[in-house]
């Protein structure tokens, strides 16, 4: 395992460095911000900001960092974007709009797309022209997402889509949808799914806003009612949409080693406000919660240095989160601890306008459920590291029509 990093990265990440400073300033050191807001006018605000920051991205040669040159990328390494990524983090830039648009649907059009289909999106997916959203999961399919069912039926030209998707980030200021729907009842339930792009302001489809605890409202249910898609819109095969989703989903974590970032200052500063660092037991806390994040950060390395002598991820990147998320928690209940009964106070009533009680404490479950729960992540470290056996299945066999529902 490498600490340091090789001239050439370390020379990459001046040059993101050089150009960042041109655009924008590091972000002031002090108290964490409490950045989840149900205010529509603030997140039309910040939609706006992301799309100029991607259209000066792209407009200087910055966007789609991991795409092929001749799409409009620069071909790098998912590395090279992974330290981009955390120099961007660090810049008061507004970022995030378009991790799905870039990050996943683009690198699918790529791979699977007609030409018509990437002369279409991918120039104005690179400029910050449209926000995409991610349509996979359902009531009844998230961690099993093949089990889906929403419809597709064929009608001439057009596909007519009915059904329910859920947790669909983003989907209120989307323009474009990535829809995984079943075509084909009677394949195996991998195999009768097909990947379609839909335009989000298509007739029939009723986005409602899903208000969290925390207040956000970022999520959504999507309800789809004889929604029209045209036939040039499938990606892929129609009932190979299974191959496209898992581009979508691999693509999604390209960005190798970035994110893990060190929260614990942040912590130590709460502990030091409340007067709790000299408490033999909150030491001891403060002392596991370090730790853990050292054990992420060198995770965080080895994964990267596999990256720099060009070995895929493995079953590290389930280690990671597991351990992201086992931290997530201790550090929730931590922080809790630490305030008392002021972490039952809200918004500006709390400490650091409610950063602990909503981004720490209850926005611990959106790392730990997304992008596949920690359950989910111990059973691929179970099969593929401890080699233990596959839970029995027979539904990569029988049609889906006749599986139990
Ligand atoms: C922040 C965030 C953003 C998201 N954004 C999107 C989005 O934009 N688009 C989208 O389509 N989806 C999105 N999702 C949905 C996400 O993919 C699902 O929540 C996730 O896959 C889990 O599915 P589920 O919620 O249906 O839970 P379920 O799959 O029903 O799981 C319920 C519980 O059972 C456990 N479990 C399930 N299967 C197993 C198993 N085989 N072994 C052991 N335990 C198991 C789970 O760990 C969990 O604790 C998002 C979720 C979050 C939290």
């Amino acid at each position: 395992m490498d600490f340091d990093e090789t001239p050439e990265e370390a020379a990459w990440r001046a040059e993101c460095r050089a150009f960042l400073d041109q655009h924008s300033t590091v972000k002031a050191a002090g108290a964490p911000r409490n950045t989840m807001s149900t205010l529509s006018d603030d997140e039309h605000a910040h939609v706006q900001r992301c799309r100029d920051w991607q259209r000066t991205k792209a407009e200087n040669g910055w966007a789609g960092l991991t795409w092929p040159e001749e799409f409009g990328g620069r071909g790098l390494t998912g590395l090279q974007q992974g330290i981009f990524l955390e120099e961007e983090h660090k810049y008061d830039l507004a970022v995030g709009m378009f991790a799905q648009a870039i990050g996943m649907v683009g690198p699918s059009i790529v791979v699977h797309g007609t030409e018509e289909q990437k002369k279409q999106f991918l120039p104005s997916i690179l400029r910050g022209e449209q926000v995409w959203c991610q349509l996979f999961s359902e009531p009844n399919a998230g961690s099993d997402l093949a089990a889906l069912r929403t419809k597709a039926e064929l009608d001439g030209d057009e596909w007519v889509i009915t059904g329910q998707k859920v947790w669909t980030s983003s989907a209120h200021v989307a323009d474009w949808g990535m829809l995984l729907a079943r075509t084909d009842w009677d394949a195996p339930k991998h195999r009768g799914i097909t990947y379609f792009l839909v335009d989000m302001r298509s007739p029939g489809i009723d986005v409602r806003p899903l208000v969290q605890a925390t207040g956000g409202a970022e999520f959504n249910e999507v309800f789809l009612e004889e929604v029209r898609i045209p036939k040039e819109n499938v990606l892929g095969e129609v009932n190979g949409g299974w191959a496209v989703a898992m581009t979508t989903l691999t693509s999604e974590r390209a960005d190798i080693g970035a994110g893990h970032g060190d929260g614990f200052a942040g912590v130590l500063r709460l502990a030091q406000q409340y007067g709790r660092v000299n408490d033999p037991v909150v030491r001891q806390e403060l002392m596991k919660l370090y730790t853990s994040y050292q054990i992420s950060k060198y995770i965080g390395f080895r994964t990267r240095t596999a990256a720099s002598k060009g070995i895929a991820p493995g079953p590290e990147v389930s280690t990671m989160k597991i351990a992201i998320s086992d931290r997530l928690a201790f550090q929730g209940d931590l922080v809790e601890s630490l305030m008392g009964a002021d972490g039952m106070l809200w918004g500006s009533d709390a400490i650091d306008d409610g950063y602990w009680q909503t981004m720490v404490f209850m926005g611990q479950w959106m790392a730990r459920i997304g992008g596949g729960t920690e359950d989910v992540q111990r059973n691929i470290v179970g099969e593929r590291v401890l080699g233990l056996p596959r839970e029995p299945s027979n539904d990569r066999t029988t049609p889906f029509r006749e599986l139990p529902h």
